[in-house]
């Protein structure tokens, strides 16, 4: 496969980008080969500048639930951007999405558009804090909500709750207030509560853990987890960046059917462009200013475009059978992977929800971060080298997750397994 011009862009980009990348994961550190530069996408088909073709499993790390260049959506935002790109004003966009959202969705009241995913968590965050009036906050092992500040820490060893910062930069001050609990495990979860709820706001967790492999949590756990917040006074913040508008129209707390109380949404809310949110009842989003105290704002929020692209996403999303539509797509193929490797006794499990779905090289169950043997992640380097020669694109980490759209055809699956299930016996050859 030519790489000549992807290689001299990625050159070229390392004097100007730290790794030569807007964002670390893109630098494929972690398989071989430089990053693709990619010009163009269309349904689930990307192009890189070399003029290869690849079906596309990494869709924008999540967003493009409906493959690449909908046609709704570009129209949307052709139509939207004639009048202008952005006035610091509310729309009318804005209350077409919100209130598409809103109708659509038993879980939240009232919502605020962010401009990402971080934005929307690091908001939630001091929403939290302010309607508690405490500071600490839990997060587990395992789940990432992007590069908030204080959620960049890790457990560390030894004591379960002491953790160490993921990140330089982060001050040591902010960690004390971070308490790292394994996934899976409610006694941890209510000893921590039993000793220190009164300095504990908030509970993050994405419901579906999808950014460190698929780590899929048993709904008794996430009910649990709902009972001891709500008995010792905790809020309980869903990350829905990944799984909203993803599993469901409700995203996880509908796929579960668990009232969290806020709930943080990116990713696929935007169409493609940049939006975040985040959402909660009536009462507790009356403390974000200018209702209340808790100070938020943006310049670009809501901005017109990507609101017009997100309500072109959503409406589409929402049409009846969608969702249903993408799970049993994604369970075809992934049962063709899972019965290859079955058959020829590869230890390899294959976990899926809705349209995610993940390549683990084990055959046990995987729910926590420290059941993932990072030797296995030889494999998938493996696979991915072999996948991108021959046109299949999936993201450059082991421990992320493939994504199927609305335009992945069954024709464009039936091949892309077959040349999966061929990667996967080089891969243990
Ligand atoms: C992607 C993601 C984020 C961060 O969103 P950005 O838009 O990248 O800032 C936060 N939480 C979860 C669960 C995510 O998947």
């Amino acid at each position: 496969m030519k790489r000549e011009i992807s290689e001299q862009l990625f050159a070229e980009a390392k004097g100007y980008f730290p790794g030569g990348v807007s964002s670390p994961v893109r630098a494929f550190k972690s398989v071989k080969g430089t990053p693709l530069f990619i010009k163009k996408g269309n349904g689930s088909q990307i192009w890189d500048e070399d003029d290869n073709q690849f079906t596309d499993f990494c869709c924008s790390w999540g967003p493009l639930i409906l493959g690449h260049n909908n046609d709704t959506i570009r129209e949307h935002i052709i139509a939207t951007v004639a009048h202008g790109t952005s006035f610091g004003t509310p729309t009318r966009w804005e209350n077409k999405l919100g209130q598409l959202i809103l109708d659509n969705n038993r879980f939240i009241e009232k919502l605020r558009f962010v401009s990402s995913g971080t934005e929307a968590v690091m908001s939630a965050i001091r929403l939290a804090r302010g309607v508690t009036g405490k500071d600490k906050i839990v997060k587990f092992d395992g789940c990432y909500h992007g590069h908030v500040d204080s959620l960049l820490v890790q457990a560390g060893s030894g004591l379960a709750t002491f953790g160490v910062s993921s990140s330089a930069g982060v001050p040591a001050s902010f960690v004390r207030d971070t308490l790292v609990l394994p996934l899976d495990d409610l006694n941890i979860l209510e000893e921590t509560f039993k000793a220190q709820a009164e300095d504990i706001a908030c509970v993050i967790i994405e419901p579906v853990p999808a950014n460190n492999g698929l780590l899929l949590q048993r709904k008794e756990y996430l009910m649990g987890l709902r009972e001891l917040c709500t008995k010792y006074d905790v809020l309980l913040i869903f990350d829905e960046v990944i799984s909203g508008f993803r599993v469901g129209a409700e995203g996880a707390a509908g796929y579960y059917n668990i009232q969290p109380d806020i709930i943080t949404y990116g990713k696929i809310v935007g169409g493609g462009m940049p939006v975040g949110a985040y959402g909660a009842s009536k009462e507790i989003m009356g403390h974000v200013t200018p209702d209340g105290n808790v100070y938020q704002a943006g310049t670009l929020s809501g901005n017109p475009i990507a609101m017009a692209a997100g309500y072109a996403a959503l409406s589409q999303c929402l049409e009846e059978g969608f969702y249903d539509k993408m799970e049993q797509k994604t369970q075809r193929f992934v049962t063709k992977l899972q019965a290859h490797c079955d058959t020829k006794g590869y230890p390899v499990t294959i976990p899926t929800i809705g349209s995610i779905f993940w390549i683990a090289f084990t055959q046990k169950v995987i729910r926590k971060a420290d059941q993932i043997d990072p030797a296995s992640m030889d494999k998938f380097k493996a696979i991915h080298c072999e996948l991108l020669d021959n046109g299949i694109y999936l993201g450059p980490s082991g421990y992320e997750v493939g994504f199927i759209s609305a335009a992945h055809t069954e024709a464009e699956l039936e091949a892309a397994a077959i040349l999966i299930c061929a990667a996967l016996d080089i891969a243990h050859a």
